[in-house]
């Protein structure tokens, strides 16, 4: 019976954090860092992916991977992701109210701020109400709020997932899919619900320098959504030759180290300032 001690130990960890989360999601204790999206052609700014961090005393800054699983199956992503929501859909006022007087004169449309919903979020009763609560709260032009699902999410093909997305397409919220390719991906899914953007994952854009294989597969995929009027973004780019690949085959935008790292919201609200008065 040695393996009982590190099973208790590992209970007892998850029960600490567990714990650790409520007082974290009542005191709202959470950080939204920024990472910015941008034109593959242009290099202009197009929109802030939101990304979770939670400072901890002990733990330092604690990143999503080690808690969100834990919050989806405690159910606190309920109200954690209700926070995140709120606290993007207000950053991007402060953005857009930087940025008005350019927009004004350029015609560009608001920056968009993507924020991650999980499955167990978006199954919850409560979750349109809740984007419906950011929008209002904020004040911001809902097609400035987009959506990150999973495939996890479409997948369960029910009436709920059906009316949900339709009522939130009708609100004028995006719809993206996440992690593209990683799940059970499904190019039917674009058919099937109003999907707005397509995120290709990582692990394609990685290859794409490297296997003929993959550079078709990306290629296809952004001919495919381009068809269908989705608009895709790359995820994960670090080199300068997978953007200029992404871009030769028109690739609309991406998101990556190459352009910058998630940012705290004093970075991106600087970043939105100079992008305003060049
Ligand atoms: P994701 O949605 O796929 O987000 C992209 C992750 O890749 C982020 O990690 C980001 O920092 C990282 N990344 C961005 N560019 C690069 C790059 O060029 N190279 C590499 N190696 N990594 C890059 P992060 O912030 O640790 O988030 C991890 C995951 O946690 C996210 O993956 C998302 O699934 C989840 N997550 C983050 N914030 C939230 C949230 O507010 N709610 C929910 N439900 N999930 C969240
Ligand atoms: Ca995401
Ligand atoms: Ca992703
Ligand atoms: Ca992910």
């Amino acid at each position: 019976r040695h393996y009982q001690p590190v099973l208790q130990t590992g209970l007892v960890e998850r029960h600490e954090l567990n714990e650790h989360l409520d007082t974290a999601i009542a005191e709202s204790a959470f950080k939204l860092y920024y990472q910015p999206v941008v034109d593959l052609r242009t290099g202009d700014l197009v929109a802030f992916e939101a990304l979770v961090r939670w400072p901890h005393d002990r733990r330092g800054m604690v990143l999503p991977d080690e808690f969100i699983s834990l919050a989806e199956e405690s159910g606190q992503i309920v109200p954690l992701g209700a926070w995140v929501l709120e606290r993007a859909a207000q950053e991007a006022a402060v953005w857009h109210a930087e940025s008005s007087a350019v927009r004004a004169a350029t015609g560009r449309p608001p920056l968009r701020v993507n924020v991650n919903v999980s499955a167990r979020q978006f199954r919850d009763a409560g979750f349109v109400d809740v984007v419906r609560h950011a929008v209002d709260v904020s004040g911001i032009d809902p097609r400035a709020l987009v959506l990150e699902l999973t495939e996890s999410v479409l997948m369960r093909r029910d009436d709920r997932v059906h009316t949900d997305m339709r009522t939130l397409d009708d609100l004028g919220v995006g719809i993206a899919i996440d992690d593209f390719g990683t799940g059970y991906s499904s190019l039917s899914y674009l058919r099937e619900f109003p999907i707005s953007i397509l995120k290709i994952d990582k692990s394609f854009i990685d290859g794409l320098g490297v296997s003929q294989q993959q550079y078709a597969l990306v290629e296809g995929i952004v001919r495919i959504a381009d068809t269908l009027g989705v608009q895709v973004i790359a995820e994960g780019i670090e080199q300068p030759e997978q953007r200029d690949l992404l871009a030769a085959m028109g690739c609309p935008l991406g998101q990556g180290y190459l352009f910058a790292h998630p940012l705290t919201p004093d970075q991106a609200r600087t970043l939105v300032r100079d992008t305003t008065y060049e």
